[in-house]
């Protein structure tokens, strides 16, 4: 009997037509799917992406080469060099990341006195050599430079809930 039922299932394709008729349910449906990258998901305001070193609005460089972000880093992955100026401020010589080794935990920006280190929400970048993965100082500050305002406005839209 059951013979005969599989028989007429595969003659009739029943199994087709059931298996079109789930596609045809989901077809009008909304759908889960966007077309990355035109479209993109909403971020919330603590997403960690890429680093960036912050200064202050007269240009000032915020980090005071404390090392508190270096010591609480769990993946080693900031080194951090430092001298003092005439003026007895202390201030970095070396600030590099190595985001090969960064696992994005967010600490460093956690552990920051003065919020000099912070994790955008950028998180379309890439590299074309190895030895792009560790980012420096200076390309640190050009990302704070340049995205500022966005994260001042994630940092304000965040502030009620640190
Ligand atoms: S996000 Fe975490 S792992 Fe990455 S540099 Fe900061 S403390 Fe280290
Ligand atoms: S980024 Fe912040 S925590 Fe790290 S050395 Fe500079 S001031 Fe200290």
């Amino acid at each position: 009997m059951n013979t005969v039922v599989r028989y007429l299932k595969s003659l009739l394709l029943l199994e087709l037509f059931q298996g079109l008729g789930v596609t045809m349910r989901h077809f009008f449906k909304p759908k889960f799917t966007i077309r990355y990258p035109e479209e993109k998901t909403p971020k919330s305001n603590r997403f960690r992406g890429l680093h960036a070193l912050r200064r202050y609005p007269n240009g000032e460089e915020r980090c005071i080469a404390c090392k508190l972000c270096e010591a609480v880093c769990p993946a080693l992955a900031i080194t951090i060099d430092s001298t003092q100026r005439d003026d007895g401020s202390r201030r970095t010589t070396r600030y590099d990341i190595d985001l090969f080794k960064c696992i994005y935990c967010g600490y460093c920006e956690e552990s920051c006195p003065v919020d000099s280190i912070v994790l955008t929400d950028l998180l379309e970048f890439h590299m074309e050599e190895r030895v792009e993965r560790v980012v420096s100082k200076q390309q640190l500050l050009a990302i704070g430079d340049r995205y500022e305002s966005q994260i001042a406005a994630n940092r304000e839209r965040d502030a009620a809930y640190r």
